[in-house]
Order: C-alpha cells, then structure tokens, then sequence
C-alpha cells in the first residue's frame, strides 16, 4: 500500500521543464474523494482537522484556513487594526500580494529594500522607514528562508507595529529551531500548487493569539459571528454580521488535499534541500551566484535563485529555448506601474532590490526533479554564461 501511495500520478515532467510544479498522488485522490462523498463540502470538519495540522506542523496555537494566501494577507492584516491612512512596511522583493493587502484596507504600502545577498528584507531599512503611522511591518520570508525575526521582532515592539510573516514561501522553514508559522505575531502561507503544499488554490494564517485569530475567522465568512455548521449544530437560524468581511472559505475537499499532502511535507522539504545542495556544487567556480544562507536558518527552498553575472536576458532566453522554466522572482513591487500611478513610487526608492532584479532567475526546483534534471539545468547555465 506504501509503495502504491508513493506513486505520483503524473509522471515527472521531463522537458519542458517548469520552475515549480505540484505533486499529486493516489492518496491525495482518495483523500479528497472521501471528502466529496460525505456531507460537508465547506465549513465542515476537513477545514477543522487541516487547520489543527498546520498549527501542530508550525508550533502555533491556531490557524485560520482561507480561500488563497492573498486572502490569508488580507485577513491578518485586518486582524492587526490596519486601516485607512495607516503605513505598511513592505520589503520591495516580493509578490505584489504583499502590498496589494495593505491597498486593500486603505493602508499605504511604504517599501523597504533588502539585503544584498540573502534578498531578505533589511531590517535597518524597515527602521528608516518608520513613522508615527506605521501600523505592521509585512517581513517576507523570500525563497524559503526566514528574515531576520529577532531584528524585526525587536523593531515592531519599538514602534508599536505587529509584525505580518509572508511565510508564503517559507512552509517547513525554521530559524533556530522553531517553523516558520511560530516567529511572528501573524504568519501568511499561501497553497498555490507551485508552493510546497497544494490545495488547488488556498492559504492559511497561523498565530498563538486566540482573539486574533477570531477575527479572522469571522473576516472570511462575510464578518458574520457563527458559521452554518455552528448554527445547524446548534439547531438555531440566528446570526448577526458584526463587521464587514469577504467569503474567503476553503471548500472542505481542498483541505483534504492540504492535510494529505501535509503528511509528505517534511520529505519534500528535504528532497528540494538536496537539489539545492547538487546546484551549489555545480556552480561552483562559475560566474553563477547562489543567494546566501544565513546561519541557524533551514530553508525550505520554495525557490532557489542565483545572481547572474553577465547577460541575465541572454541566459534566461536560452534556458527557456533548451525547455528549462527560469523566472524572475520578483519585479520590485514599487516599480510595477499601479504603484507608480497610486502611490508615487519610482526608481531609486530601492536600489539593492533594484540592483538585484537585473541579475536574478529561479531555476527549476520541485521535489518531483531528478537529479539528472538538474545536472541539465547545471550544465545549460554553465553553457549559456560562460
Ligand atoms: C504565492 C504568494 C502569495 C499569494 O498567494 P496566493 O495563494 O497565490 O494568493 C503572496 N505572497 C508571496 C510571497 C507568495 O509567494
């Protein structure tokens, strides 16, 4: 039977090879199918079990599950009192997500850069961006490897902020021995099906604060105090809409996914650990720059990304011709034309974020990958850069 589950449905992609992909087995099938023929296909206890499973894997009190990781944004950002005219520092190499979730409460994002070789949000530039406005501090935990939390921890105290962990990439990541999903007041984890585990579409929100954590439950079923099953448990139709909030359920067959893939996480983590480990080696010596790990970190490598020294646009062109997926993760959100637009933000604001977009491409990196896929990709980069 374990032999049996191991088995992906899909063959591994050979070429063209993407940067991230999925892995779905038969028991991730059986799982949702299960799910499918029982009576609750949302707001059942699917959600409640794959919620108790991320807060057990991350070491938090409690989780919130939601209808994507933007959503999951949103909601701990509403959790934290962010409003209009509040400030939100943001590093400016991330998702647009990010920032979007601070727009979206009427909050103005205000960019922070990073650090030059890690990526990671620079916490002496969050400290410069303070003001007497600043309401959260968003630190994005970029390729899979935690910010520096003690830094930013002691930061938001300082300032009265509440630190927002965009733990997106960073499921199964650790600092010093606690997951991320325990490092932050609020932690954001998104099941896009190119991040470490899938529900289709989905996101979760991790904190140890009880009240917190009702609020956003109440956050993503329209800001109405009980939800159908409470009420049909309870045998009443009364419910009272307290705030305004948004339908950001999950479907219980998609937490059903979630808590079977949950199940295979830890050995995925340390598969992409692996391939990141034989793409160290084999650009060593060469004009390809892995980013760097900081000390006491595990990183749960959602991305590996290398600086490029010479034609970044040359050598992504001619990955994607030999069918290897590179991408470039991200475009600073502050140069994307809406935020000019909005907000005014304009080249310079952020000139290592800046610097380090000219030079970047993801490579291919899923558990699925063989290491012969990424010799390929090894031997390719080497060609085109050399
Ligand atoms: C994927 C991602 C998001 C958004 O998640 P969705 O589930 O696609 O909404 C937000 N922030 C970061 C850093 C991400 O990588």
């Amino acid at each position: 039977m374990k032999s049996h589950n191991q088995t992906p449905v899909q063959s591994p992609p050979s070429r063209p090879l993407p940067y991230g992909r999925q892995s779905i087995g038969e028991d991730d099938i059986q799982a949702v199918v299960e799910v499918l023929r029982s009576d609750w296909l949302t707001t059942g206890p699917a959600v409640d079990r794959f919620e108790k499973g991320i807060a057990e894997f991350v070491g938090a009190e409690h989780a919130v599950a939601v209808s994507s990781g933007t959503a999951a944004l949103h909601a701990a950002m509403y959790a934290a009192g962010v409003g209009p005219g509040d400030e939100v520092i943001v590093p400016a190499m991330t998702f647009a997500a990010t920032a979007n979730a601070a727009v979206f409460l009427g909050a103005i994002p205000v960019f922070a850069d990073i650090e030059p070789d890690t990526l990671l949000v620079d916490p002496a530039s969050v400290e410069k961006r303070l003001t007497s406005r600043t309401k959260a501090i968003a630190a994005v935990d970029y390729a899979g490897q935690p910010c520096d939390y003690a830094s930013l921890t002691r930061i938001a105290a300082e300032s009265n902020a509440v630190l927002i962990a965009d733990g997106c990439h960073a499921l199964g990541a650790a600092l010093a021995g606690k997951r991320v999903g325990s490092l932050a007041g609020l932690t954001a984890f998104s099941f896009h099906p190119v991040k470490h585990i899938t529900t289709g579409e989905g996101g979760m929100i991790t904190t140890n604060d009880p009240e917190l954590a009702q609020r956003m439950r109440l956050f993503r079923n329209h800001g109405i105090s009980s939800d159908h099953r409470e009420r049909s448990e309870r045998g009443s139709w009364f419910y009272e809409m307290v705030d305004l909030g948004y339908n950001y359920r999950i479907s219980d067959f998609q937490c059903a996914l979630g808590l079977s893939q949950l199940k295979k996480l830890p050995e995925w983590v340390r598969r992409r650990q692996q391939i990141a480990a034989r793409y160290d080696e084999g650009f060593l010596g060469s004009a390809i720059t892995p980013l760097t790990r900081r000390a006491g970190a595990t990183h749960a490598f959602h991305l590996y990304v290398v600086r490029v020294n010479g034609d970044r646009q040359a050598a992504f062109s001619r990955l994607r011709e030999r069918g290897i997926g590179a991408n470039v993760h991200y475009i600073p959100v502050h140069l994307h034309p809406y935020y000019q637009r909005r907000f005014g933000t304009c080249p310079g604001l952020c000139p290592v974020a800046e610097e380090a977009y000219r030079q970047i491409l993801s490579l291919p990196m899923f558990p699925a990958m063989t290491d012969e896929d990424a010799d390929f990709v090894i031997e390719s980069l080497r060609d085109v850069v050399s």
